[in-house]
């Protein structure tokens, strides 16, 4: 069974990249052109193709098909017996009479005013304390990292990472070459982790991460020089949460971002690794395990000294600091030669004076950690989809929002992806037709015009909820640390650094977050502090982080 599954994972392990499908004008035009609604035998007895047919007579929506094998769910006969045209194509304020009332509960529930910016940023400070007070403090668990020194920029030699995050697992070796010429080449690969891993045992997927990281070093050469005797040092960023036993060695405590797999929790997250490894007959060592945002941090740090928060937006998220070990009460004699360490907040356990919704409730009781990650739940790439889809549902099946049925597709968790609300929100066309088209593929949705308005502004409002809650922790964490040492986070330039998908991607994203940050800090406060995107930082950052804590000699 394992071998099977495993020769199954190298194949997938060969293909490289992802990405979203957003089928051409042209295509879109085409499957206009086709017409109705394959499943119906009378156009008009079947409102889903009664409904296209209107588009397609006034010439103004370029609505795809649907395709062979969708089928109308009928309604209530009550429903069936109902004027049918509720939205008008081409009117934009054309909503239909039941949809108004769920959008605009579902606006307001949403809402992120200042005031409850101003609490979510206070809160997160509060329970950055806590947790740094007594393990168990608060719903953040402050992790120590075990990073007391960060990259100087001396580093040198080759050296590998391996980054294993919740949609894309990484392997990158970088040759280090000192002050001067510092990174001399980088090369990495990408794979996406097979959905059927997510679910299995621990040794299927350390062995697909082993047999990975195999294939990678085999192709090793040109600039890559290893100086003979060593073995290979890897940096293991581990973006789940970890207790942190030492540099190179950590305790799995649950795993996240929708990762169900029996056998890791409560054990080492390096053993396993070293244990797959082994099997693979891979003689390769961990030198560092760093938690993917403490990675970003030693990254950006390595090329900007004003580096002090590092905060992933990916498919799930997290946060960083540089802390000073006396404020961290709960160090039990752990001793930094640099008196300052770097604080893992695993802030997605947030959950203080969120505005959340029923879509996010009932999301959360469906999900595997119901009650768990309710700040990731509510900010991050992974969920941001999920609870558009819950919304846009509800207006269908109440609201007609899409005609007299509820397209089928739309009833399937997780069907509309983050990536697809942002590709939307891109949009600039008149009619909307790259939304027009993405409904469809992806939901099997068919929209008019006013439909796809609708569609759009429940993604802004997911989209500016996300981005605003993720502003206002990044101040949280800039607050405490200013409490602190008043004048040494506002009173200069201080940098945050970010990685993920979610913040790289998504624009409107990116753009709430930071007007959020300004919003809450003022003018004179904000101008100090620089959000900076630092692409692959976590990659380059662990194998940094490998280098210094390096069992070889080095004098960096
Ligand atoms: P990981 O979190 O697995 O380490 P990434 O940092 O690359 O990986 O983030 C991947 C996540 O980023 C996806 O799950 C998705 O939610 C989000 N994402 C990726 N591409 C886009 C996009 N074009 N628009 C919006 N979000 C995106
Ligand atoms: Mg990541």
């Amino acid at each position: 069974m394992i071998a099977r599954n495993w020769r199954r994972h190298l194949v997938l392990a060969c293909s490289i990249k992802v990405n979203i499908n957003v089928p051409s004008q042209a295509e879109t035009l085409s499957k206009t052109k086709t017409g109705k609604h394959r499943t119906c035998t009378d156009l008009l007895d079947c409102a889903y193709c009664h409904h296209h047919q209107q588009e397609e007579a006034m010439s103004t929506v370029t609505a795809a098909s649907p395709a062979a094998g969708s089928f109308c769910i009928p309604r209530s006969r009550r429903r069936i017996n109902m004027p049918r045209f509720t939205m008008t194509v081409r009117s934009s304020n054309a909503v239909s009479v039941g949809v108004a009332p769920i959008l605009t509960k579902f606006k307001h529930d949403c809402a992120t005013p200042l005031p409850l910016l101003r609490h979510v940023a206070d809160a997160m400070a509060t329970d950055m304390r806590a947790g740094l007070a007594v393990d168990g403090g608060s719903d953040l668990k402050m992790i120590l990292s075990y990073v007391d020194t960060l990259p100087t920029g001396n580093e040198r030699g080759l050296f590998y990472a391996l980054d294993l995050g919740g949609t894309n697992f990484r392997v990158l070796r970088v040759q280090l070459g000192g002050k001067e010429e510092r990174v001399i080449a980088t090369e990495f690969d990408q794979v996406s982790i097979p959905q059927e891993l997510m679910f299995g045992t621990s040794e299927e997927l350390f062995d697909f991460i082993a047999s990975g990281l195999a294939k990678f070093a085999e192709k090793e050469g040109g600039k890559f020089h290893l100086p003979p005797g060593r073995k290979r040092e890897i940096g293991f960023t581990f973006s789940f949460p970890v207790r942190q036993t030492s540099i190179d060695s950590g305790i799995l405590i649950k795993w996240t971002k929708g990762f169900a797999i029996s056998g890791t929790a409560g054990r080492d997250v390096v053993a396993c690794l070293n244990e797959a490894m082994d099997r693979q007959g891979l003689d390769m060592r961990v030198s560092a395990l760093v938690n993917d945002t403490v990675g970003t941090l030693a990254g950006a740090r390595y090329w900007d000294d004003d580096v002090m928060v590092a905060v992933i937006l990916g498919t799930g998220t997290n946060a960083c600091y540089v802390e000073r070990m006396d404020a961290i009460p709960k160090l039990q004699g752990h001793v930094s030669p640099s008196g300052r360490t770097i604080v893992n907040t695993e802030w997605g356990a947030f959950s203080n004076g969120l505005p959340l919704t029923v879509f996010d409730r009932d999301m959360d009781a469906a999900s595997i950690n119901p009650g768990e990650q309710i700040f990731e739940k509510t900010i991050s790439g992974m969920y941001l989809g999920e609870i558009v889809r819950r919304v846009l549902l509800k207006m269908a099946a109440e609201g007609s929002l899409f005609g007299e049925s509820v397209p089928e597709k739309l009833s399937t968790p997780f069907v509309l992806r983050t990536p697809d609300l942002s590709a939307m929100q891109q949009d600039t066309s008149d009619d909307l037709n790259v939304v027009g088209s993405i409904l469809y593929n992806i939901a099997g949705v068919e929209s008019n015009l006013s439909a796809r308005k609708i569609v759009l502004e429940v993604c802004d409002t997911i989209v500016m909820r996300g981005g605003r809650l993720a502003g206002a922790g990044i101040v949280g964490i800039l607050q405490k640390m200013e409490e602190d040492s008043t004048g040494l986070i506002f009173g200069k330039r201080t940098v945050v650094a970010m990685d993920g998908g979610l913040y790289e991607h998504y624009p409107q994203y990116k753009r709430y977050l930071k007007d959020a940050v300004k919003e809450i800090l003022g003018l004179e406060k904000s101008k100090n502090v620089v959000i900076e995107h630092t692409k692959d930082g976590s990659g380059i950052g662990a194998s940094l982080l490998a280098a210094s804590n390096s069992k070889y000699e080095h004098d960096f």
